[in-house]
């Protein structure tokens, strides 16, 4: 996918992991439920309290006013009955108040001394008697509120007050009732009760820290409070804060009031008290009622924050055992994007790329920066238009075929067998695009050098049949011709036209022969020769011939031997190098001619038709030339294929070169393009023997037609040196016993040209036996094989007449030149 460039905003990693969004996830679960039960418990539970609070404020400050009611009322009562009693009314009337001292004093002692005091006036509001301080008779309480109250005919409870006369000033209140006879106001009867009781009903009432009552009179001033010392010196109406309790006073109703009092939120119950003008509060702070509530919020906040941790610590844990195979999963498909040898590219909704695996720049040799976040090109040589390949994509077909990719400064384009699926989520919605694709490159390649070499061969097949059935018409042509030549009586002309058709016969026979060989019909013969040797024996040859203005290169690195027909090869390397310097023309240029080691593996195999695995040999001639454009690369091994001038080519050099180069298992391949030169490699196998042997021989494998005595007494050596040796086209008679070699050579020295026999036998040794031969006169050239030749032995074989020794083991080259040498054929090897 070669792609738009400049845009690179593709982002396929999501920064935050899988472990921290469960995490997350696990937060959230805990603290959500929880905020909303401790939000639901506070509602409930702060409701409820206060509704108990409130309950209770009410209820405990009518209990404390029915408690001081209850006390008035008794204390009302027995004060009523003394008023009422006749002995005291009588002693009110006369002014003699001896029986009723004496009266009061009995109910005083039997009611008996508890804080409490009595006495009576007359009409004036002189104490007229006083049963427990005697020392009060006498004084005057005329100005007194309840004194003035009780002669209006009311009876009455005085505020708290200091008790007159005394010296502590004890608080005192007073409950006082008038003594009547009819109508007529007799005095008072009154009771002087101590606030202790009151004080300790109140004081009873408090409730935690801050619970407690108190007691107002109408005004509003505290009467009596567990602080003392506010006891008739505030008046708690006056303060803004209590206009609430003040309301409720007024109206003289039970209720509820809130206040704040030093900054503190309270709530009262007030509760008017009956017989008086007096109230009863009871207040708490709304902090230590809510206390509680306040508590448990704190307890649930806490077990919040514990369970919070628990299951994050479990979610850690859990998650470590958890994740391994997930991710072990995940990193599985990553590595198997990233070690696929199919490219991958994953393309989004918005047709753009999204992710492309390293085999897709390997294949494409496209940077993956270039092509993530760009629009695939869907190049094809189809010329099919892009937008119909998306058509068929977003409409939710898949799509296959072969698409081109080509990177950019890049000459080469990749070929790609792809199938492009959509890829739709369960609803059926696309979610985007996968593409695969595999590499048909060299596939194509394959298929299009496989169907030129079955091309060939078929015109390789018809010529050969043309050519020779041609060559029996030419040698017709050619015989009678030169039959007719001979004529004695010929005339002149007639003769030079006869010369002419046979020369044209002689010419039109190297064609055939030239076609006999591209067809492959014509006799080749297989020898193993180094490759190296007969390159440069040609190159002798075309340095003379080439202009000087070309220059040579050679750099032959290559010593191994092949199988094949050297004057065949000599003939391939003649060819490739004439088209060189035709194709450098009249400009300065190189050839270069280089030999090399080339091991062809699986993959070469599977790209190159006609040729197997294992060690081969490359001969490269390339040139500086013209080049030529792919139409005639198609075509230049075709016969008669040529753009030279008529007359300059026939067209036949390729095609025999490449006949050639078949028959010996090869292949060619040519690199050229027009302008820029050409590069033609002949890759040939090299043979298994390619020993250190090879190196030593010169020139091809000589053959001869000799009688050869072979004798070593052991039977393999002998069987396998005697086929070689028979492939040379030696005639051989083998002996596995040296005795018998030696009596069977006497009696014919004249069947053998050669004797070949190994050193250490049992019987008779080689030199005994050539010692043997020569002392009976007979002369026959003798070749000494051994693994080892000391030097006492070289010498021995020396005196012996034994001018040739072979070491073991041989090898066909070494063997076919020993025995040249021994045979005294030129050099030998
Ligand atoms: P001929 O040389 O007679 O034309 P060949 O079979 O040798 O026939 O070559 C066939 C054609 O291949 C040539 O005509 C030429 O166009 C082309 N050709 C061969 N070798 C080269 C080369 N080294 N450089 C350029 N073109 C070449
Ligand atoms: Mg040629």
């Amino acid at each position: 996918m070669a792609a738009d460039p400049g845009k690179n905003n593709g982002q396929m990693h999501d920064h935050i992991s899988l472990k921290h969004k469960m995490i997350m996830g696990g937060i959230a679960a805990v603290v959500i439920p929880f905020i909303i039960a401790a939000g639901i418990i506070y509602v409930q539970l702060s409701g409820f309290q206060m509704k108990a609070a409130r309950e209770n404020a009410i209820h405990f400050s009518a209990d404390v006013a029915q408690r001081i009611e209850a006390f008035l009322t008794q204390e009302t009562r027995l004060i009523s009955s003394i008023a009422a009693d006749p002995d005291i009314i009588h002693a009110s009337k006369t002014g003699d108040y001896t029986i009723a001292a004496r009266e009061l004093a009995d109910i005083f002692d039997s009611i008996g001394w508890n804080g409490t005091t009595m006495f009576l006036t007359d009409r004036n509001g002189i104490i007229k008697v006083d049963p427990l301080f005697a020392g009060q008779v006498g004084l005057d309480l005329s100005d007194r509120e309840y004194f003035i109250k009780a002669k209006n005919g009311q009876i009455n409870i005085s505020v708290p007050l200091h008790a007159r006369g005394t010296s502590d000033y004890e608080i005192v209140m007073v409950l006082c009732t008038p003594i009547r006879e009819g109508r007529e106001f007799l005095g008072v009867a009154a009771m002087v009760f101590s606030t202790d009781f009151l004080v300790d009903t109140i004081t009873r009432m408090t409730v935690g820290n801050s619970g407690y009552a108190f007691l107002l009179n109408k005004e509003g001033l505290i009467l009596i409070h567990p602080e003392t010392e506010l006891i008739l010196k505030q008046n708690i109406l006056g303060l803004p804060a209590n206009r609430e309790i003040k309301r409720l006073m007024e109206n003289k109703e039970p209720g509820i009031a809130a206040y704040v009092h030093e900054g503190q939120k309270k709530i009262a119950g007030v509760s008017p008290v009956k017989l008086t003008d007096w109230t009863v509060v009871y207040t708490q702070s709304l902090d230590e009622i809510m206390a509680p509530v306040n508590r448990l919020l704190l307890s649930i906040f806490i077990s919040g924050i514990v369970f919070l941790v628990i299951t994050v610590l479990t979610i850690y844990i859990f998650f470590s055992r958890l994740s391994t195979p997930i991710q072990k999963m995940m990193e599985m498909a990553a590595q198997v994007s990233r070690h696929a040898t199919e490219a991958l590219v994953q393309i989004g909704p918005d047709r753009k790329i999204i992710f492309a695996n390293p085999a897709f720049e390997k294949i494409t040799g496209i940077a993956l920066k270039d092509v993530i976040g760009a629009q695939p090109l869907f190049e094809n040589s189809g010329g099919l238009p892009r937008e119909s390949i998306w058509q068929a994509l977003e409409s939710g077909n898949p799509w296959s075929g072969h698409l081109e990719f080509k990177a950019e400064g890049q000459k080469t384009v990749a070929i790609l067998d792809v199938m492009i699926v959509p890829l739709k989520d369960d609803r059926g919605r696309i979610q985007g695009y996968l593409e695969i694709g595999r590499d048909v490159t060299d596939e194509l390649m394959f298929e299009k050098r496989l169907s030129q070499a079955q091309k060939l061969e078929a015109i390789g097949t018809l010529a050969g049949g043309i050519a020779h059935d041609f060559n029996n018409i030419l040698s017709i042509i050619f015989g009678y011709t030169e039959l007719s030549l001979l004529h004695p009586d010929l005339d002149p002309k007639l003769k030079d036209h006869l010369r002419q058709i046979a020369t044209a016969s002689e010419r039109a026979r190297s064609l055939v022969t030239q076609i006999l060989s591209f067809s492959r019909q014509s006799k080749m013969e297989l020898v193993p020769f180094m490759l190296k040797t007969v390159v440069k024996e040609a190159l002798t040859l075309l340095r003379a011939s080439t202009p000087a203005f070309i220059r040579i290169d050679t750099r032959l690195d290559s010593s191994s031997a092949v199988m094949g027909d050297p004057t065949r090869i000599h003939q391939v390397v003649m060819n490739l190098f004439t088209n060189a310097v035709h194709a450098i023309g009249e400009n300065p240029g190189t050839i270069a001619l280089a030999l090399e080691d080339f091991m062809v593996d699986q993959e070469f195999t599977r790209t190159h038709p006609g040729i197997k695995e294992g060690k081969h040999i490359i001969l490269r001639i390339s040139d500086t030339g013209c080049g030529m454009p792919p139409e005639t690369v198609d075509h230049i091994f075709e016969p008669f294929f040529t753009t030279k001038a008529q007359g300059k080519g026939t067209g036949l050099g390729l095609s025999v070169v490449h006949g050639i180069i078949k028959k010996m298992n090869g292949i060619i391949t040519v690199y050229s393009r027009a302008g820029k030169g050409t590069v033609f490699n002949v890759i040939l196998p090299c043979i298994a023997e390619d020993g250190p042997g090879i190196k030593e021989i010169r020139s091809p494998i000589r053959r001869g037609t000799e009688r050869i005595a072979l004798v070593d007494d052991e039977a393999d050596i002998v069987a396998a040196m005697q086929s070689i040796l028979e492939n040379l086209g030696y005639r051989v008679t083998a002996f596995i016993d040296s005795v018998a070699a030696l009596s069977a050579i006497e009696s014919g020295p004249d069947e053998f040209d050669l004797i070949i026999t190994d050193y250490t036998m049992p019987g008779i040794t080689g030199l005994e036996l050539a010692g043997k031969l020569d002392r009976a006169g007979i002369r026959i050239p003798i070749l000494l094989m051994s693994g080892f030749f000391g030097e006492k032995v070289k010498t021995a074989a020396h005196d012996a007449g034994i001018d040739h020794l072979l070491y073991k083991p041989v090898n066909t080259y070494q063997l076919s030149a020993a025995v040249c040498r021994a045979l005294g054929d030129g050099d030998g090897a």
